[in-house]
């Protein structure tokens, strides 16, 4: 993908440049001396942006890669190739010591914050950890900092010294938000922060992330598999299909004239607002490919009603088809 996918003309908070991700597979003794290791194809020559203060939103089908960049941008795992520079500096260049301190930079939340709140500890206690550990505040200000915090997530003070459990879905969310806020990051990575909510507490925590990223002049990265969700929140939008990007565009574009045939069959299964199933992915034709032995040429062509031999030979360009409206087909055009 080119280099120069972005809008923004001051330096971006993030850019990611054609970073590669492949899971080895696990074979028997036989296997593995009878043909070339398999690998799974998690990311390949993925690059974008995400402007300062800029809501970027990276969406595909489950299987399609946008949560392994986010764990591979929060340096959770490591990826096979590519770079990524975090306001100008290597950000995969960090290493020990300097990349634990860098670290409180880059905050993710993720899709069941129960699981990723310790339900041994008080909320006080999750809030206050990376406070100490990173020295945010001096010791005798952290109750008062944490306070602070639950404050501005919409939670009591007075319920620090509650569990995890004796919140609710949305309550906990918003107990991660202030943990991952607690160190001023520059980048909030939140994957799927609402998909395992009700409904009715989605647009509640939706408007949240919204009001803090605002607030707290945050670049956010908002991953998701529901397009309804990411036209509601971000100012521009990558598609990803089976590793690869496949569309860029701001969002008011993407969803008034998507350029590529995958976003253009993703937005036409967006259900109506009167359809209470959604049914987001189900109108493409066929199964998603597996990922170890991803299609040649164009991911895509196996499901794409506008495929042409060509597709299957080779890799279409990821071109700028209208001002910063990109997409990698042999035959979009804007
Ligand atoms: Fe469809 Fe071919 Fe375009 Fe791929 S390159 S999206 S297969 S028309």
């Amino acid at each position: 993908m080119n280099d120069t996918v972005q809008t923004t003309a001051v330096r971006p908070t993030l850019e990611v440049r054609h970073l590669i991700k492949h899971f080895a597979v696990r074979q028997d003794v036989f296997a593995s001396l009878l043909r070339e290791p398999l690998k799974v194809h998690a990311v390949d020559d993925v690059s974008f942006t995400v402007g300062r203060e800029e809501t970027f939103g990276l969406v595909g089908e489950s299987g399609s890669g946008k949560s392994t960049i986010g764990k591979l941008i929060a340096r959770l795992i490591e990826p096979t190739g590519g770079t990524m520079l975090l306001d100008g500096e290597d950000w995969l260049a960090l290493r020990g010591a300097a990349l634990r301190r860098a670290r409180r930079n880059v905050q993710m939340i993720f899709q069941n914050p129960y699981a990723s709140l310790d339900p041994r500890w008080t909320v006080e206690s999750i809030v206050a950890e990376p406070l100490s550990t990173h020295k945010v505040v001096p010791r005798g200000d952290v109750h008062g900092r944490v306070a602070e915090l639950l404050r501005a997530v919409g939670l009591e003070p007075s319920h620090a010294q509650r569990f995890p459990h004796q919140f609710s879905g949305g309550q906990r969310q918003r107990i991660g938000l202030a943990r991952a806020l607690a160190l001023n990051p520059r980048l909030l990575i939140a994957d799927e922060p609402v998909s395992a909510l009700d409904v009715s507490v989605q647009a509640q925590i939706l408007n949240l992330i919204q009001d803090i990223q605002e607030r707290y002049h945050l670049s956010l990265l908002f991953i998701s598999h529901d397009l309804s969700v990411v036209k509601y929140v971000c100012d521009r939008v990558a598609v990803m299909y089976l590793g690869r990007v496949v569309e860029v565009a701001g969002t008011r574009a993407l969803f008034r004239r998507p350029l590529h045939p995958y976003t253009q069959a993703l937005l036409a299964a967006i259900p109506e607002p009167t359809t209470k199933r959604r049914r987001i992915f189900a109108a493409i034709e066929g199964e998603i490919p597996s990922p170890i032995h991803p299609p040649s040429g164009c991911r895509f062509h196996p499901r794409c009603a506008r495929a042409r031999a060509l597709c299957a030979l080779e890799t279409p360009e990821f071109r700028e088809l209208a001002p910063g409206h990109w997409a990698a087909c042999h035959y979009a055009e804007a």
